[in-house]
C-alpha cells in the first residue's frame, strides 16, 4: 500500500500550487495523509489551518487517520534530537540570522550552505553561558558515519554528493524543531511510503535522507512534481495574489471539476505547469 502526505504550511490560504500538490499526492497513493506544519509560530495562523481543512473539502478531497499537527509534537522532536545529540552529531550554534547572511555572501556568489562558524564551540566556557540560537546537524560527522545518503525516485535511484547536504539548523531557540527534523520524524509517524511534493523541495531530500538513516527511520520513496506557474513562467507566490482556492469558489469554479482537471495537467487559463 502507498501511503502519500500533503503537508501545507498555514501562513496564508491555499491556492492552485497547492492544489496540484494535493492532486499528485492523492493520485499516487492509496492512502493520503495530511499534515500540519505550523512550527513557525510566527507566520502560522489556526484561520489558515481551518483554510485549508475547507479548501480541501472543497476539492472534494478526503484524507486517512487524524491530521497530524506540528505544533504539538514538541516532545516527540526533543526526543529525536537528544538522540542525534548522544550520537554526537549536533551542536549549538549562536549565529544570528544576520550573522549566517553575511557568512553566506562569500565573494564568489552566495555560498549554498552554512561554513560551520561554531562548530567545535561547544565547550567553550564563553559560549555555554549564552542560550544558542539554534542546533545544527554535524553533516560531516554524520555523513563519515553512515556514508552518503541515496533516494529513489520513480525507476532510479539518486545518491547525493557532499555538497548537497550542509550543517542544517534541526531545531531553534524558539522551535522544537526545524523543517527537516519534524519533516522526517512525521513522515515516519503517517508510515508515508511516498513523499509527494514540489520540485522546489528536491535539495531537501538529502538531508532528509540522512536523518532517517541516522534516526533509523524507514526509508519512502520520492516524488518532486513540476510547479504550477503563471503562463509566463513566474511562479506563484501569495504575494503576488496568486488566485486562492478561497478566490475561486467564490467566482463559483466547482471544486472537484478544478481537482480532476489538474489530475489530468489541464490548468485554468493564465496558468501553465513549470519543468520538474
Ligand atoms: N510545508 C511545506 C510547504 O508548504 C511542504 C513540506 C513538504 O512537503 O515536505 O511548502
Amino acid at each position: 500500500m502507498t501511503v502519500t502526505r500533503f503537508a501545507p504550511s498555514p501562513t496564508g490560504r491555499l491556492h492552485l500550487g497547492h492544489a496540484y500538490s494535493a492532486v499528485v499526492g492523492r493520485a499516487a497513493g492509496d492512502q493520503l495523509r495530511l499534515r500540519i506544519e505550523d512550527l513557525d509560530q510566527t507566520r502560522s495562523r489556526p484561520e489558515f489551518v481551518a483554510g485549508i481543512e475547507e479548501d480541501l473539502r472543497w476539492l472534494g478531497f478526503s484524507w486517512d487517520g487524524e491530521v497530524l499537527v506540528q505544533s504539538e509534537r514538541g516532545a516527540v522532536y526533543a526526543a529525536a534530537l537528544e538522540r542525534l545529540r548522544q550520537d554526537g552529531l549536533v551542536y549549538p550554534c549562536f549565529c544570528t540570522r544576520a550573522d549566517i547572511a553575511a557568512a553566506l555572501a562569500a565573494p564568489h556568489g552566495l555560498a549554498a550552505h552554512y561554513p560551520g562558524t561554531c562548530r567545535g564551540l561547544a565547550d567553550d566556557p564563553a559560549q555555554r553561558a549564552v542560550t544558542p540560537h539554534s542546533w545544527r546537524l554535524d553533516s560531516a560527522k554524520a555523513i563519515e558515519r553512515v556514508g552518503l545518503p541515496s533516494w529513489r525516485e520513480g525507476e532510479a535511484t539518486f545518491t547525493a554528493s557532499r555538497d548537497d547536504i550542509g550543517d542544517e539548523i534541526l531545531a531553534r531557540k524558539d522551535a522544537p524543531a526545524a523543517y527537516h527534523l519534524a519533516c522526517v520524524v512525521d513522515d515516519a509517524e503517517s508510515g508515508v511510503t511516498l513523499v509527494v511534493r514540489g520540485v522546489d523541495l528536491r535539495s531537501s531530500t538529502p538531508v532528509q535522507r540522512l536523518l532517517q538513516t541516522l534516526l533509523g527511520l524507514p526509508e519512502p520513496a520520492y516524488l518532486h512534481h513540476a510547479l504550477v506557474t503563471h503562463a509566463d513562467g513566474r511562479r506563484l507566490a501569495k504575494r503576488d495574489l496568486a488566485p486562492t482556492l478561497a478566490a475561486l469558489r467564490e467566482d463559483g469554479v466547482d471544486g472537484p471539476a478544478l481537482a480532476r482537471d489538474l489530475a489530468t495537467g489541464l490548468l485554468p487559463s493564465g496558468f501553465r505547469l513549470g519543468d520538474a
